[in-house]
């Protein structure tokens, strides 16, 4: 177990899915965590109950309110930019503003507030975003306009490695593939469809992607940066 005794971290959406086990991780690894949520108020603080992180309403998509978020919590050693939405459709179809929202909250996002983190993150900081495998290849269609939010944070990750390599600051990216959540639930109608692309055919679970993010944020990541890590049962292989 890395020890995160008193390190202090921010998870981006940390109220559901794969933010709420990343959340759930530092905790228990004794960090001083926050997270950041915008809708689900209730499972916020059921969260908060169980790991005494601290919840704050901040929706990604209001880059002014993500900055000062992100200003607030002072000197971070650990920013996790997880919030994130799918759309997904036939793209002659989709409704322009909500292809403007997701591309708010899965690039705008995750680049405003790595940037603020970085202000103050100390010398060792680490700075992870959770992109996906369809940042890599897109094997179905409708998927368009969230695997261009998931590439694009691809090209932000090796960017900011390098304007921030010099403080030993690492930035990277963790690729889930088909993860049981609210978005992907492994019992949903999408599911076998997904698992379909797999090599080993379940979904993935989301304490699975925390493990990734708790290694690449503890002592043994600190030569990792620039990276895409992927963690997706094969579905690229
Ligand atoms: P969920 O929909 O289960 O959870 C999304 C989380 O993000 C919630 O905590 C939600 O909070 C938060 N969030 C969404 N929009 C905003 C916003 N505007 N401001 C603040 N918080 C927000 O998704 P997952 O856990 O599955 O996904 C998490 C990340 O992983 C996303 O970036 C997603 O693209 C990525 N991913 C997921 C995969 C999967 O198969 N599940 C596969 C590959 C990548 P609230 O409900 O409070 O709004």
């Amino acid at each position: 177990m890395d020890d995160f005794t008193g390190k202090n971290i921010l998870v981006l959406g940390g109220s559901r899915g794969i933010g709420a086990a990343i959340v759930r991780r530092f905790a228990k690894g004794g960090g001083k965590v926050a997270f950041t949520y915008a809708g689900s108020k209730d499972a916020a603080e059921a969260l908060t109950g169980e790991t005494r992180a601290e919840a704050i309403r901040t929706d990604s998509a209001d880059r002014d309110a993500l900055i000062a978020t992100v200003a607030s919590r002072g000197a971070l050693d650990v920013l996790v930019a997880n919030a994130g939405t799918l759309v997904m459709g036939d793209p002659l179809t989709l409704e322009a503003d909500a292809i403007d929202h997701m591309i708010d909250v899965n690039v705008r996002a995750p680049y405003h507030a790595a940037v603020e983190a970085a202000r103050k993150m100390p010398d060792n900081g680490r700075i992870i975003v959770i992109g996906s495998v369809n940042g890599d290849f897109m094997p179905f269609p409708g998927g368009a306009a969230y695997a261009l939010t998931k590439s694009a944070v691809q090209g932000m990750v090796r960017g900011l490695a390098r304007d921030f390599g010099d403080r030993a600051i690492t930035v990277n990216c963790i690729q889930p593939g088909p993860t049981d959540s609210d978005m992907n639930p492994a019992n949903g109608p999408m599911a076998e469809f997904m698992r379909s692309f797999m090599a080993i055919k379940r979904h993935i679970r989301t304490d699975e992607i925390a493990e990734l993010a708790a290694y690449i944020a503890g002592p043994h990541g600190a030569m990792m940066t620039g990276a895409m890590h992927t963690i997706d049962g094969g579905m690229g292989a």
